[in-house]
Order: structure tokens, then sequence, then C-alpha cells
């Protein structure tokens, strides 16, 4: 119970330096929150549409729809229509909002130095902790899908010897260990529920490798 208060207060301390920086972009770029997101979703996954973007960042479809009206009006996001339904409309950064996702995209440096103080082990071990953690609060519906190995349709956990590489990614055809999970991956594709949760008992049931 010690620790997992203790686990919850680090988190939240992280969020703090989360916050503010949301808060320093938002000044900067005179973008919203919810704004931001969005335009760093189109920008790295686009196009979408709108039920797909409300989706990504955990909003209902009105709110994904002012904020993506306001990234409009900025000339930030363009609107064309989806080839695959002529009745459907596909949001798409422009060339403007590229740039300035660019630039949101990148991690406070305190941050970064912060994640590079952690040797090898540690931060796989962290990687790791968090992965179980992220996949739990998905299972939950506690937060939306997110692209991660777990629930990848190409993993496979634990499926060598290699203690440094014991996982195998079936898209790249490649082993790797856990110090190279991915949490955002563009070449995810989601597993169904039983292979999900096949995946899931075999990976949490494995130590820590590098
Ligand atoms: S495609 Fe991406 S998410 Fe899927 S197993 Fe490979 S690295 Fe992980």
């Amino acid at each position: 119970m010690a620790a997992t208060a203790n686990i919850i207060t680090g988190l939240s301390r992280i969020g703090v330096l989360l916050r503010s920086q949301g808060w320093q972009r938002t000044e900067a770029t005179g973008l919203t929150p919810t704004q931001t997101q969005i335009l760093v979703y189109l920008a790295g996954r686009g196009p979408a549409r709108i039920g797909a973007v409300a989706q990504e960042i955990a909003v209902s479809q009105p709110t994904a729809s002012d904020a993506v009206a306001a990234l409009v009006r900025k000339g930030h996001v363009e609107k064309q229509p989806d080839p695959d339904d002529a009745r459907a409309v596909l949001l798409h950064p422009t060339a403007a909002g590229r740039d300035i996702a660019a630039t949101l995209s990148i991690w406070p440096d305190a941050l970064l130095k912060a994640v590079d103080s952690l040797d090898p082990v540690e931060a796989a071990g962290f990687l790791k902790g968090l992965t179980k953690m992220i996949a739990a609060l998905q299972e939950r519906g506690a937060i939306p899908a997110q692209h991660m190995c777990v629930s990848c349709t190409h993993f496979r956990p634990n499926v060598y010897s290699d203690a440094a590489r014991p996982h195998h990614c079936a898209f790249v055809d490649a082993a790797f260990g856990d110090a190279s999970l991915r949490l955002d991956c563009p070449d995810h594709v989601e597993a169904d529920a039983t292979a999900r949760l096949e995946s899931w008992t075999r990976f949490r049931k494995a130590r820590v490798h590098v």
C-alpha cells in the first residue's frame, strides 16, 4: 500500500512538470492544451476523421470539433474530402501546423536529463512498469487505446531465451528487449481480445530484460 501511494505521488510530481510545460506552450503558441494535442496527433498520425481524433485524446466529439474549428481558423489544420467516403471529411495539418507541432513535440530538457540519469536496467524496468500500468488503464477504459506493443498483433512476448532480447516484433521480424517496448508505435495493429489477453499474460510473467 505504501508503494502504491509513493508511486502515485511520484507520478503526480512528474505531472506537475508536464502541466507546467503545457501552460508554457499555451502562452507561446496561443493554442489550448486540447488544440495542442490534436495538432500533434494529426502531424504524427493524420489525416484523421473528427471521431478518431476525439477518441484518441479522450474528449467528446463536440469538444474536439470546437478545437478543430479553432485550428482551422488559425490556419494549422484544413479539411479535405475523405477519398474512401464522399460524405466524410479528413483533417490534415497544414505546413504551418506541422512546423508548430514539431516544436510542441520537444520534451522538457529537465525531463530528458532525468530519464537519462537512469542506468539501462533501471530504464528497462521503469518502461516495463509504465507499459503494464498503461495497459491496465486501457483495459479498464480509463484511457483511450494506446498504440503499444502489448496490445499489438505483431507482438510475441518472451519467445527467446536471450535475456537481453526475449521479445519478437513480427512487423520488422526482429528480436528486442524491454528497453525497446513501444508505447506509441506507428506500425501498431490492435490484436483481438483473445490474442491480447494471451500476449499480456505471457508478458507479465517474465522478469525485466534490458
Ligand atoms: S509493430 Fe510496433 S507496436 Fe507492434 S510489436 Fe512491433 S514495435 Fe511493437
